[in-house]
């Protein structure tokens, strides 16, 4: 990185601190520091060590977190020579300087304190409060180690990044920044550099550090220390949380000592789609309001085949097909016959509108194992099912229910449980078992109050598991919350076109920020059987 510093007519070098607390040989930093003449600050690292500290100051909860922040600590403690410690003891805390025309003020954390996070997630008030303590034309700051620039005001702001670990990007590459300062101008780039980081693993890894430390050179992710990452950043990662945190995988064999979120037990790889939100029944509790007037929110055949072909490469394994009434849709057998083509399908009906040209389009689906029809039913007895759903809706449900089973589809039944219901479910599932609906593919559900229903389970982001649920509106945390207007809360990100791979992250930052506030798991809500 000196060379490539050098080569860019650099003509001073700065360090702004944490000169170990990563590699194998802290040491062999300090003559090449020398030899190119680079002018240091003191990291919170270089103070620890330089006065002798129990732990670097970082003050982590998790406890992998101070397991790993500890271990790391100790080990380039005993490798840090005690010339060197001397010498990092006696580096000034911070540096400024007129250069160029500007007033340039360099620290490790920030103006506040040493080990003070500048993440690029801070809001511009956030930064305000750094800037102004500062009073610089330029800050420069390391300290996080992922690069980035921002104008606040009148300061430029330059995170310059870390040369000896990667940014949690992806790339093996690290980071360093130049600094054009002339006529009272500053200009920064963030220029990343490769270097042979199989080397630096393999030394690592040579010198008993943990493999996870040595995988986050290999893979561009941090695989430890995460506790202090914010939502933003974090859910950037490809890990995002400790394997142990989740109850589930823990008890499984030891791997990574982290998982990605998505695709575990907190975050299936389930996506549901909304096709429509109108529908032929009005229910006196629909969680998402939905009604033959209701607005259609239609999604549309290319939309959703579009939203099929990137689920595959986005890495869902399973496809929800709900509304409104999804048989309400024109296309919706062309729509579950490419989505059941490519991917575990389940659609979500009333079963009350097979009949038609909608019937003889589903004898195309016939016999296909890929396609589940799960179909709402809400008692055993007619005039009970009627009550919520309408008259003569139990009979017609009945219908579908043998109309699928003719076409040879696998068929699953949900319940919605209220205190009118509660004591028909035995009933109900001798009744279903008869219909070729038996076992686990019948299910009860809690009834939730969202939508019409003003009695029910309060569920939230911050007790449900996320199912990623994309609708006309954009992506929803649960297909509980697919209805924008009555359940503002449950929107990740809006738009007609939000993609997968944006939906994923926002879902996982979200799940993040609320992990943070108070440490808890949330629960499942399942929909589906
Ligand atoms: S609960 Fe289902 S069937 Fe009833 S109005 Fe809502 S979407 Fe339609």
């Amino acid at each position: 990185m000196l060379r490539d510093a050098r080569s860019r007519d650099c003509e001073r070098v700065f360090c702004l601190g944490d000169l170990g607390g990563f590699g194998a040989d802290p040491d062999g930093i300090w003559p090449l520091l020398r030899q190119f003449g680079v002018e240091c600050v003191a990291g919170n690292y270089d103070i620890a060590i330089g006065r002798g500290d129990p732990d670097c100051g970082c003050g982590y909860s998790d406890p992998h977190d101070s397991e790993f922040a500890q271990l790391i600590y100790d080990y380039t403690r005993t490798h840090t020579s005690a010339a060197f410690a001397r010498w990092m003891h006696e580096l000034p805390r911070e540096h400024r300087e007129q250069i160029g025309g500007c007033d340039v003020h360099m620290v490790h954390g920030s103006p506040l304190a040493v080990n003070d996070f500048m993440w690029e997630s801070l809001t511009d008030d956030e930064l305000r409060e750094r800037t102004t303590a500062s009073g610089a034309d330029v800050l420069l700051c390391t300290h996080t180690g992922i690069p980035w620039q921002r104008r606040v005001d009148d300061t430029l702001v330059v995170n310059v990044g870390a040369v000896g670990r990667p940014a949690n990007d992806g790339r093996t590459d690290t980071w360093y920044a130049v600094i054009e300062l002339d006529g009272g101008n500053a200009i920064a780039e963030l220029v990343p550099f490769a270097y042979d980081w199989r080397a630096q693993a393999q030394e690592m890894r040579a010198a008993g550090l943990p493999a996870a430390f040595a995988e986050t050179i290999e893979t561009g992710w941090w695989t430890t220390c995460l506790e202090v990452v914010p939502p933003r950043e974090r859910a950037r990662g490809r890990f995002q949380v400790y394997r142990d945190a989740l109850p589930d995988l823990s008890a499984q064999p030891a791997g990574r000592p982290v998982v990605p979120l998505f695709g575990s037990s907190v975050f299936p790889a389930r996506l549901w789609i909304y096709t429509n939100f109108d529908c032929n029944l009005s229910c006196s509790y629909c969680a998402v309001a939905s009604s033959p007037t209701a607005r259609k929110r239609r999604i549309g055949f290319d939309r959703f085949t579009a939203l099929v072909d990137e689920a595959i490469i986005e890495g869902f394994e399973e496809l929800y097909v709900t509304g409104g009434e999804p048989f309400v849709e024109p296309a919706i057998v062309d729509m579950l016959e490419y989505a059941s083509d490519r991917l575990r399908t389940v659609v979500l009906t009333n079963a009350m509108l097979f009949t038609g040209r909608r019937k003889r389009e589903l004898e195309r689906l016939s016999g296909r194992g890929s396609l589940v029809v799960q179909t709402s039913i809400d008692g055993a007895r007619p005039q009970t099912h009627d009550s919520f759903r309408g008259d003569g809706s139990w009979a017609r449900t009945m219908r579908g229910i043998e109309y699928g089973r003719e076409l040879g589809l696998p068929l699953r039944a949900a319940m919605t449980e209220t205190a009118l219901n509660a004591a028909e479910v035995k009933e109900l599932r001798t009744l279903l078992a008869k219909h070729g609906v038996a076992g686990d593919d019948f299910a009860v559900r809690p009834l939730v109050r969202r939508g019409l229903a003003e009695d029910g389970m309060e569920v939230t982001d911050a007790v449900m598991v996320p199912e990623l649920t994309i609708t006309a509106d954009g992506a929803h945390w649960h297909p509980v919350g697919g209805d924008v207007g009555s359940s503002p809360d449950l929107l990740v990100a809006r738009g007609r076109d939000v993609t997968l791979r944006d939906a994923k992250r926002a879902v996982v930052e979200r799940f993040l920020e609320l992990r943070q506030a108070d440490g808890s798991l949330p629960r499942a809500y399942r929909c589906a059987v």
